[in-house]
């Protein structure tokens, strides 16, 4: 583990830099991507962002959202420095094969990330963001974030606090989001440009609602999304957000078949620790967001995850 220090002096002596992030990048993968990309931009230094993924259009309000890339097959690039952001370097997907990189840092803010052997790891689970973590780093590499690393920092603080509403809002995340509206960051228009959504995806999220089960004694709610739901509806995201706020629900679970044999677990809590269900199988995350991955059909995933719950809830798993 790296102090901040150490870490801004391995970002100082990079001259050519690659900054990737999580595939299924969120708006702290982006925002702490872009916002890091324009401070050391702002150093002098070459700068790619690479990430492994298709990016929501709804975070082209971000300043550099078109320079993000998607590697292209059998493509090595190589650099100084490749910089892992959000998440450990095992959800980077085809990044990790496309780049060439003598030393890779990676900066995180989940609890649940061990490290990487032959890596550098600065982590800091009292931030309630990358982006916040990018702030301090801001801050000890003596560079002032200028208004299009503001509005990527900002966003990456606002997504992963849910517009600072959830606890992992500190006091520090409010300080920093205050020093980067000074800075020029504008909430309005970044909420604006995130809340939008297709008529489509509204209507999906009336059908996903139309078909939630509570489960646990009430004390957790499921959606459960088959291949079929899956592959038809653009965006799910926003969906666990309307069934953690049912009262008396503790824990709020979606899941999507994606694959056969593949289904994606999101969770969200209000006491239990979730994280703790996801490391179960092989995922990870924060106390009360956290996300896995299950090699196993619709059916038997469904089955398993709500038995990992039920588990969770009946033995009182808290942080
Ligand atoms: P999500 O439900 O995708 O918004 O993820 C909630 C939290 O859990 C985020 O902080 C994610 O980075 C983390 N997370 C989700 N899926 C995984 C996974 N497969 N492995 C590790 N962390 C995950
Ligand atoms: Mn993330
Ligand atoms: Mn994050």
């Amino acid at each position: 583990m790296m102090t901040l220090s150490e870490t801004a002096a391995v970002l100082r002596t990079a001259d050519k830099v690659v900054i990737t992030a999580h595939v299924n990048p969120d708006g702290d993968a982006i925002g702490a991507s872009l916002g890091l990309m324009h401070l050391l931009e702002a150093l002098g230094k070459h700068v790619t962002v690479l990430l492994d993924d298709d990016i929501p259009a709804a975070f082209s309000v971000l300043p550099g959202y078109d320079v993000i890339r998607r590697p292209q097959e059998g493509e090595a690039e190589a650099c100084d420095l490749l910089v892992v952001l959000d998440t450990m370097s095992d959800r980077i997907g085809c990044v990790a094969a496309a780049v060439r990189a003598p030393r890779i840092l990676n900066i995180d803010h989940h609890h649940t990330n061990p490290g990487t052997a032959g890596e550098d790891l600065y982590l800091d689970a009292t931030r309630a963001a990358t982006a916040e973590i990018v702030c301090d780093l801001a801050e000890a590499l003596g560079v002032q974030p200028d208004a299009a690393a503001a509005a990527c920092l900002y966003t990456g603080l606002a997504t992963d606090t849910g517009f600072f509403r959830f606890s992992n809002a500190t006091a520090h995340t409010y300080r920093a989001a205050a020093a980067l509206l000074e800075a020029g960051a504008q909430p309005h228009v970044i909420s604006e440009a995130l809340e939008v959504r297709p008529l489509q995806t509204v209507r999906d999220l009336a059908e996903a609602l139309g078909e939630l089960e509570l489960f646990a004694g009430g004390r957790a709610c499921g959606i459960f999304l088959t291949q079929e739901q899956t592959a038809r509806m653009a965006s799910t995201e926003s969906f666990i957000g309307h069934i953690r706020v049912i009262d008396g629900v503790d824990v709020a679970v979606v899941l999507k078949c994606k694959e056969p044999e593949l289904c994606r677990v999101s969770m969200r809590s209000k006491h239990v620790d979730v994280s703790r269900v996801a490391t179960l199988f092989g995922g990870g995350g924060h106390v009360r967001a956290a996300g896995c991955t299950l090699t196993q059909p619709f059916e038997e995933a469904r089955k398993t995850i709500m038995t990992a719950i039920e588990r969770a809830i009946r033995e009182g798993w808290t942080a």
